[in-house]
């Protein structure tokens, strides 16, 4: 299950430190939210854009007062306490989260099934136009085949959001057949604020989904386009294979549970561009079907409204 953020959670609480008390005296860790400030990207000078916060916090155990200092630059953010340069603070630094949270929801799928095509046009010219060294050919499969595996990823995520930000029927189905969006319980005044509350939140589950796991993603794609991704066992197996590869290949340095060194030959990147291409090349068939008699209904719904006219 891919984590996301809860976008009803979106209280600011403030930057969490942690630190050891600066009194040499006492051990006490202290950790504490504290004001939190931000770079403003914004501005044409760099200077004209650093964020500046200060937070004072009293240690619990010797009653000491300190000033935690937040500073925002372009390059990432840095927590120092004032007078105590050699204090380490520990802190995540979350300074481009929220220009990834901007990309996300502005970002719209145009053409799924054209950007796959193209990256494995891109993949089939790496694979057969390159001469590796014999001794680097194994790394070199492994790249091929996760990058095969990620553009099936990427392709089963917009063809999914670019349906279902578009078709609000299709958005009720996936909802209605996933839990994890089905049973959430949203406050009234969010929803009452954004008509468009459901699609948003819909599509930001989506994009934080790992469409890896492709057990999950079966459902959506039973939901929507009313397709099993798996053809029979046989097949769902193979995929699953490929899956816990891929995990081996990302987790595990390319070695699998028994520590063994995962060996991908020419012929499995074949078999594996396959089996990932027909996935592909069938989803799109379901999917041309589907906007097809869309399209349909559309013209008969609009001669029918002229009729009656
Ligand atoms: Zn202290």
């Amino acid at each position: 299950m891919g984590s996301m953020k809860d976008p009803m959670d979106a209280v600011d609480e403030g930057l969490l430190v942690n630190f050891a008390c600066p009194n040499p005296d006492c051990q006490n860790i202290l950790e504490y939210h504290v004001e939190d400030a931000a770079f403003d990207f914004s501005t044409d000078r760099h200077a004209d854009g650093i964020g500046y916060a200060e937070t004072r916090v009293v240690c619990e155990e010797c009653q000491d007062e300190f000033e935690v200092v937040v500073l925002a630059t372009g390059v990432g953010k840095e927590v120092t306490i004032k007078g105590f340069p050699n204090s380490m603070v520990e802190f995540v630094d979350n300074s481009f989260e929220q220009e990834y949270d901007d990309f996300l929801a502005e970002y719209n799928p145009e053409d799924p099934f054209g950007v796959y095509n193209a990256t494995i046009r891109e993949l089939d010219n790496l694979h057969h136009g390159s001469t590796i060294m014999p001794s680097a050919v194994r790394a070199f499969n492994k790249m091929v085949c996760l990058w095969h595996i990620i553009a099936v990823e990427t392709y089963l995520s917009d063809r999914l959001i670019k349906i279902v930000t578009n078709d609000s029927d299709k958005l009720l189905a996936l909802v209605g057949g996933t839990p994890a969006l089905r049973d959430i319980t949203p406050k009234l005044i969010d929803v009452a604020k954004d008509p468009n509350f459901v699609a948003k939140y819909t599509k930001d589950y989506l994009q934080r989904f790992s469409f890896h796991n492709l057990a999950s993603v079966a459902g959506f794609y039973k939901a929507v386009l009313k397709i099993n991704l798996f053809e029979n066992d046989e097949h769902e197996k193979e995929l699953l294979d490929i899956i816990k590869m891929r995990h081996d290949l990302v987790h595990r340095s390319g070695r699998n549970n028994e520590g063994k060194d995962v060996v991908i030959d020419d012929e499995h990147v074949t078999i594996l561009k396959g089996l990932m291409t027909s996935l592909v090349t069938r989803i799109e068939a379901a999917h041309n079907a589907y906007a097809a008699k869309r399209a349909s209904e559309v013209v008969a719904g609009a001669l029918l409204a002229a009729v009656k006219r």
